[in-house]
């Protein structure tokens, strides 16, 4: 079998691909394995460049980093608040109980400070209004907004799906910001107590983890996994053609059942793919004791119209993460997300003053830095009839998604065969 693409999606897929006993070869265009996962070194700290946790949600990933050995390195962050930083210039913890900034109890007294009173009490109508009204809303923005109005919606909600899934609200389907969401607001009848029983069923602090060391190691123990099960992985190698039972890279045609795992590959003829949008992060390591207390907890998230700043969000990792604060010598690790391509000294000089009015400490010139950008995927619009897809432009963002999606489309063609033993 040909596996597209080696991102977590193609070499999860290879690797279950594999174990039932296929033979599989997998094709990578760029030099390197793991896709939006990888590592950079930024003032000697060894960190993630891309994804720096996972949902836990449905345990798909502690699972897989169970069968990779790496059980034993599941870390959970520091349990305080993300901040959010508001179009008035003031910052403020986010409420303590919410999902995606959705709260759990409108009038909370953390609510009513971050919305005012009159937008709290629109939002805690949704504890009145018939259970149907918003349920079939497409979009996560469509839902808050139907049940809970638009401040929470603009204030609230916005500056946490910015920061956590590069999107606006009203361009995320609910399946993909929060796969349970929709189901729990059908059982509890509110979109509140939906947000309630799902915060209930994974007690707080354990919505996400990491891996100590870094998410990027699940990549290095795929890759032990594959050479030990005779799988062949070809970097450089973007085929020019791709078809269900072949594809030809360079002179060569290499036949196989295909697995596509990379965005705008096999799409059906005469479409264009669109580009992903371009996210850039700049990492900073600085020496600034002050921020030792982690002012704003674990980050900030940023309220678009927000003064003074270009970022949309801020995570204090050696504040988030207790293996980075260890490792770090006691200074600081920051990364900053930004929208588009942003890079070199200007965005570094950007992200210092940035980071500065985030945490409410001025900073000075970092001792490192790093800048660089992402393409997310968008959602593929084309397919070809019987072609195997993985990954993002399918799943969904995010490592619970794209891991599981990849299994289950492994399995499926293995014809359901046998479950790995854990
Ligand atoms: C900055 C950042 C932070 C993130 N943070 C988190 C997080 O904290 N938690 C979380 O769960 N998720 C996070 N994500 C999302 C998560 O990393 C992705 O959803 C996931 O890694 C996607 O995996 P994939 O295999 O589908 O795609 P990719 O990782 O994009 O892999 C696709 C692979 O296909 C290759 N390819 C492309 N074209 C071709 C071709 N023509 N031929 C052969 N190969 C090709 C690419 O080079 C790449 O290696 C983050 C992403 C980014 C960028």
């Amino acid at each position: 079998m040909i596996v597209v693409g080696a991102g977590i999606a193609g070499l999860v897929a290879a690797r279950r691909l594999a174990l039932g006993g296929r033979e599989v070869t997998v094709l990578e265009a760029s030099g390197r394995a793991g896709g939006q996962l990888a590592r950079h070194t930024v003032g000697g700290l060894e960190l993630d460049a891309g994804a720096e946790s996972f949902a836990t949600r449905g345990g798909t990933v502690a699972e897989l980093a169970g069968r990779l050995g790496l059980g034993d390195d599941i870390v959970r962050p520091v349990d305080s608040p993300a901040w959010l930083y508001r179009a008035d210039g003031t910052a403020m913890p986010l409420p303590s109980t919410s999902l995606l900034g959705i709260p759990a109890v409108p009038l909370a007294r953390d609510v009513i400070d971050a919305i005012g009173m009159r937008a709290a009490l629109r939002a805690s109508l949704d504890l009145l209004l018939p259970s149907v009204v918003g349920a079939g809303s497409a979009t996560l923005g469509e839902l808050v907004r139907r049940r809970m109005g638009a401040a929470v919606l603009e204030q609230l909600v916005a500056p946490v799906v910015r920061g956590v899934h590069s999107a606006d609200p009203d361009d995320l389907p609910v399946e993909r910001a929060a796969p349970a969401l929709r189901a729990s607001l059908h059982r509890e009848g509110s979109l509140s107590h939906a947000v309630a029983g799902i915060r209930a069923s994974s007690p707080a602090g354990s919505q996400v983890a990491g891996i100590r060391g870094g998410m990027v190691r699940l990549v290095d123990r795929l890759l032990a996994d594959l050479e030990r099960f005779g799988v062949e992985l070809r970097l450089h190698a973007a085929p020019q053609e791709v078809a269900l039972d072949h594809v030809t890279v360079g002179a060569e045609r290499l036949d196989g059942e295909v697995v596509v795992a990379a965005p705008r590959v096999g799409d059906a003829p005469g479409s264009t793919p669109e580009t992903g949008r371009l996210i850039s992060l700049v990492t900073l390591i600085v020496d600034r004791p002050e921020l030792g207390a982690a002012p704003r907890g674990t980050g900030v998230l940023v309220e678009l119209g927000a003064p003074g700043v270009r970022a949309r969000a801020l995570t204090h990792l050696t504040a988030k993460w207790p293996w980075i604060d260890e490792s770090a010598g006691g200074f600081h690790a920051l990364r900053l997300s930004y929208d588009g391509r942003f890079g070199g000294p200007e965005a570094i000089s950007q992200a210092v003053a940035d980071a500065g009015v985030l945490l409410g400490i001025p900073l000075d010139a970092p001792l490192d830095a790093d800048a660089i950008t992402w393409e997310r995927a968008v959602p593929r619009t084309h397919s070809v009839d019987g072609m195997h897809y993985v990954g993002e432009a399918g799943a969904g963002t995010g490592l619970a998604a794209v891991i599981a999606q990849a299994e289950s489309e492994a399995e499926r063609l293995l014809g359901g065969g046998p479950e790995e033993q854990g």
